[in-house]
């Protein structure tokens, strides 16, 4: 693998993308419409009125993916120089999956405040900025100061993305498996970026916030160890007054775990201590948490099982989401990806698995059956209808949330990226 991945970086040209003009260059004339004298016109325009820069530059089908390098995959503090190709990377799935361009920016800056100034002043040149892979806590402060200073959305994937995405999967397993989502016991191994935004997100769903128990290296989040000051002001927020205990206290009795956290730290025995059919997200990658035999193993009732590996059902895979969440909200023009848009992304996500899946794709997945239910609860990355369900959907919240500058027609819109 890691020799084919290298060749296919350096064939020529290196790398994964390149910029193509898209308006006829041939003549003398067009380069002058191109460029000077015939640019003015354009700058005139948006310069009266700076949303004209939608209607006559790329802004409107251009998103940033900024990052430092200090949080890459799994590969840590690898800086911003080596987290090129994984920006590239997300250049390519952007553009595969949603028609989207990308300009990828790796910051040398270790200063959140310097980091947030130099995202703030690119405003100009984007439509939307996806924060990629800059580490917990400092992805806090970065994303909440720029999602105030700036009009356009802002939307650090590594945690909402992962948040969506499980949590459609979530609101399918709540419903095979005749819970209730305002009666669910959750139990998070993990405390850090993504985590914590899962666990946000999960109660925008309808999940209690004190039915959530969140547990670190170092166990449970308790109230104790915030007043000893242990944690930090976002672990806080899901601090429980519960007596001190491990990842394995926390999971009895309940009715679902989250893995946010890192590989096999999950018995088969801690499984059979969970509520009756429990649903178990593991998604620490590239191992997760409890391997999916294991945890199926555990137990003689339905273990709803879903982790981040593409080999196994129910891969929680972000590229259900980025693409798709940004089309829509570039396509309204919106000012932000608010709550509400993210509902609707994790809704329409949620009810897409449960249409009969076309041929192509099952075909596309080796042939194995595809249908609503325990081993079927998050649609397929390759299902091209994730384009025409969910962008459809961001887009509408957005409208109703108050959140687009635009406002389009829905129907004739679902027509257009059908087309
Ligand atoms: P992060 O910000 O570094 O957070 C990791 C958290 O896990 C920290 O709170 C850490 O606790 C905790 N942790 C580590 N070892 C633990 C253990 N043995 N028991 C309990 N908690 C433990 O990382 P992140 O970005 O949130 O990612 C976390 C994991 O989720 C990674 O494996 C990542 O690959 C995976 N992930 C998967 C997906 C997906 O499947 N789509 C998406 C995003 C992330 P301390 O703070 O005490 O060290
Ligand atoms: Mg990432």
């Amino acid at each position: 693998m890691d020799e084919d991945a290298l060749e296919y970086h350096r064939t020529a040209p290196p790398g994964k993308i390149e910029i193509s003009t898209t308006k006829p260059t041939n003549t003398q004339r067009d380069l002058s419409l191109a460029y000077s004298p015939g640019v003015a016109a354009p700058c005139r325009e948006i310069d009266a009125d700076a949303g004209e820069a939608y209607q006559y530059t790329t802004k409107g089908n251009l998103v940033g993916v900024v990052s430092n390098g200090s949080a890459v995959l799994g590969l840590g503090d690898i800086g911003a120089q080596a987290s090129k190709p994984v920006m590239e990377g997300k250049g390519v799935l952007f553009k595969r999956f949603a028609d989207i361009d990308v300009f990828d920016i790796e910051l040398d800056l270790d200063d959140p405040d310097a980091f947030v100034n130099s995202v703030a002043a690119m405003e100009p040149t984007f439509g939307g900025i996806n924060l990629e892979d800059i580490a917990a806590p400092d992805c806090f402060t970065i994303e909440e100061q720029l999602r105030e200073r700036l009009s356009i959305p802002v939307f650090h994937d590594d945690q909402h993305g992962t948040a969506i995405i499980s949590g459609a999967a979530l609101l399918n397993a709540v419903e095979i498996s005749g819970k209730n989502l305002e009666e669910l016991e959750v139990t998070f191994a993990g405390a850090g970026a993504a985590a914590l935004a899962t666990a946000r997100f999960y109660v925008s769903l309808g999940v209690k916030r004190e039915n959530i128990t969140m547990c670190d290296i170092d166990g449970v989040l308790t109230t104790q160890r915030a007043e000893s000051g242990d944690l930090n002001e976002y672990n806080r927020e899901f601090a429980r007054d519960l007596p001190e205990g491990d990842l394995a206290d926390a999971m009895e009795g309940a009715d679902v775990f989250v893995g946010l956290s890192a590989g096999d730290i999950v018995s088969q025995e801690m499984v059979r201590s969970m509520a009756a059919d429990p649903i178990i997200f593991a998604m620490a990658n590239p191992d997760p948490e409890i391997d999916y035999e294991s945890a199926k193993a555990a137990r003689d009732d339905t273990v709803i099982m879903a982790t981040g590996r593409s080999d196994y059902p129910n891969q929680v895979n972000n590229v259900l989401g980025f693409p798709f969440i940004f089309r829509g909200a570039l396509d309204v023009r919106a000012t932000e990806i608010n709550e509400e848009m993210k509902v609707a992304a994790a809704s329409a996500l949620a009810d897409l698995a449960k249409q009969d899946v076309p041929d192509s794709v099952v075909k596309a997945y080796g042939d194995q059956p595809l249908q609503f239910g325990p081993d079927y609860i998050i649609p397929k990355p390759l299902d091209a209808r994730v384009l025409f369900e969910v962008a459809p959907a961001v887009a509408q919240a957005a409208i109703d949330s108050g959140a687009a500058r635009v406002d389009i027609d829905i129907d004739e819109y679902v027509e257009r990226l059908e087309a």
